[in-house]
């Protein structure tokens, strides 16, 4: 998820690499470390910032050799410590892999390598790839390669080191960015553009499932039937703030078209054969059988996302949810049962009202599990069970990819409780597993509206106020699109429960005011069609968002955006997309500084 670099050349490898990672800092990382191969391969490794790892570095002069692989973690399997940092190698010390991404099937391969004998130094994934290479090596380097990746699912930029082969860098690629940087006499393997453009603006993109064999004189790409790949070199014309960014504007917005990636790596690694696995919970069936009450406690977007997950886990498990603000939560003496359960969501994991309200469960004896998206922060340490969302980094301060998969997470816990306690068959559960496997690439439909919802933002960015409205799920999403609108924009944005309006709120519409009215649950499309009529009775311009066979709206709302067909329950995490691209478009027409809104930090340490 963060950051790779590697080096063959003739000058020393080291400088590079750590220089290479300094440029890549911005994509998040909580260890670093780098392996450099003259003789024998030397590893050093350190939690936290990459200059601390630079004074390991210097403190034993340097680590000499020409070449090299360095790696800044984000971890996703084992907390932050300098053992789960990469580098790792191999038992008998011949392969070392640093490696960006997730292998989904870890567990059975580990499981299947401890017992021939290979003993793991590490919690984390990665570690299983040197040793399944190790383990499958026969002398030849691509041979056994092609093999590894026979073997390994999930996301992965690998760049490998084989003491037998000391002029060459190995390195392939599947759903996690890789690019081969080509220089004068040596050559360069990177997660990103940043990390060479001091020494080259030349380089190849590799492909999933491709293998580059790197020296200092050449680089061969491969298919994984060794046939070679000749590819255009591209060249860099953009400058390196704009390639931090993936060449986007802000961070917000590269986040935003990440979602379906993030999506896949979160569901698809938790959907298997039927069921889901929900990683090494604690949480016994048993427990999950007699739960009386959950209660969800988060803030701002997570406690959105939680009200959606209160409609999905009541609707598949029939279990009561509360959803809790979490600065409220502690301080209103909440009625706790020993067989209820409390959820925490939070994306930093370090959210201090969240950790309070946590630690508060805790006191009650209830069991607390946490939907949380940095590894190993206080959040996911402090509760009974952690469930991952695997979303990356997120830099920009409004979350997209964040909320989005958080929202997943309750899906799959809301499946996987409602299948034990069988308040849905397995035909159904299937039918549901399937619709979330899909959602990714219905997410990713949903950007072809984007020059849409830019005009469509130049047209309402001088409005000062917005309501979004909806009727159940569509009320949850509708919150988190109003969210998005004033935290960035600065516009006066409010999400109603669309039957509420009529009491009270109803005045405030007047010729011209914009609401978007998101419509997308069959048993209450008529009713919120009625809402519709009320606002534009009264000189509303009616934004809908409604779901794709739902064309009759056109004749009603003003302008329409549609969603493809999915489950009524997980329609969240479509409706949203079209508000965070509205929201994002009106910010940069107003001139806001999008990753960065005043007043706000990413992660709210203070209560
Ligand atoms: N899944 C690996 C780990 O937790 C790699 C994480 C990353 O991409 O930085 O070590």
């Amino acid at each position: 998820m963060c950051g790779i670099v590697g080096y063959a050349g003739y000058h020393e490898a080291a400088p590079f690499l750590l220089a290479g990672l300094q440029k890549l800092e911005y994509r998040g990382y909580d260890s670093a470390g780098i392996a450099v191969f003259s003789d024998k391969v030397r590893t050093m490794k350190s939690q936290g910032r990459l200059a601390t790892l630079r004074e390991k570095v210097d403190a034993v002069g340097g680590i000499p050799g020409t070449l090299g692989i360095g790696h800044t973690r984000w971890a996703t399997h084992g907390a932050p410590n300098d053992i789960n940092s990469h580098p790792h190698t191999s038992m008998s010390g011949r392969i070392t892999v640093v490696h960006n991404g997730i292998i989904e099937n870890y567990i059975p391969l580990k499981e299947e390598l401890e017992s021939q004998g290979v003993v793991f130094r590490s919690e984390t994934d990665t570690e299983v790839v040197a040793q399944l290479f190790d383990k499958l090596y026969d002398g030849d380097l691509v041979g056994t390669l092609i093999q590894v990746i026979g073997r390994i699912r999930g996301s992965y930029a690998l760049g490998i080191l084989c003491t037998d082969y000391p002029d060459t860098l190995l390195a392939v690629r599947k759903d996690s960015p890789m690019i081969i940087g080509l220089g004068e006499h040596e050559n360069y393997i990177a997660s990103d553009i940043p990390a060479v453009l001091d020494h080259t603006r030349r380089y190849y993109l590799l492909n999933d499932n491709e293998i580059a064999v790197i020296k200092a004189d050449s680089v061969e790409l491969m298919d994984t039937d060794r046939n070679p790949i000749q590819r255009d070199v591209y060249t860099v014309d953009y400058d390196i703030s704009a390639a931090e960014k993936g060449g986007y504007d802000y961070f917000m917005m590269k986040e935003i078209k990440e979602q379906p990636m993030a999506l896949r790596t979160c569901i698809g690694s938790r959907i298997d054969n039927g069921d889901i696995r929900l990683d090494k919970i604690r949480l016994t069936e048993e427990q999950i059988k007699n739960i009386g009450r959950i209660h969800i406690v988060a803030c701002g977007s997570a406690w959105h996302a939680g009200i959606v997950g209160k409609y999905v886990i009541e609707e598949l498990t029939r279990i009561p949810v509360e959803v809790d603000l979490a600065s409220e939560f502690r301080y209103r003496r909440p009625i706790l049962s020993r067989n209820d359960l409390c959820i925490t969501i939070s994306q930093s994991g370090e959210t201090a009202d969240t950790l309070a309200a946590l630690r508060e469960a805790k006191a009650n004896d209830v069991h607390v599990l946490s939907i949380v998206n940095a590894v190993g922060s206080s959040i996911a340490r402090e509760s009974d069970d952690v469930l991952y969302t695997m979303a990356g980094p997120e830099i920009a301060v409004a979350t997209t990819k964040g909320y989005s998969t958080q929202l997943a997470v309750l899906y799959l816990l809301a499946l996987k409780f409602g299948k034990i306690r069988q308040t849905i068959d397995q035909k159904t559960a299937e039918k549901l597993m399937h619709a979330m496997e899909i959602l990714p690439d219905q997410l990713e439909r949903l950007f072809a509206d984007e020059e849409a919802l830019k005009e469509l933002a130049k047209q309402h960015a001088a409005k000062d106020h917005v309501f979004v409205i909806g009727r159940g799920i569509d009320y949850g999403a509708s919150l988190e699109s109003s969210l998005k609108l004033k935290e960035i924009s600065y516009v006066h944005s409010e999400a109603y429960a669309a039957g509420e309006l009529k009491h009270g709120t109803i005045s405030l519409i007047e010729e011209g005011t914009l609401v978007v009215a998101v419509a997308t649950q069959d048993q209450l499309y008529e009713k919120l069609v009625s809402n519709v009529k009320e606002v534009k009775a009264r000189g509303a311009y009616v934004v809908a968002i409604v779901k794709e066979d739902c064309t009759d709206i056109e004749g009603v709302a003003d302008q329409v955006f549609y969603i493809p067909k999915t489950e009524d329950i997980f329609t969240s995490t479509l409706t949203v997309v079209p508000m965070q691209l509205f929201a994002y478009y009106t910010a940069i027409e107003r001139g806001c500084d999008v990753d960065k809104p005043r007043n706000l930090a990413k992660s709210v340490t203070v209560e």
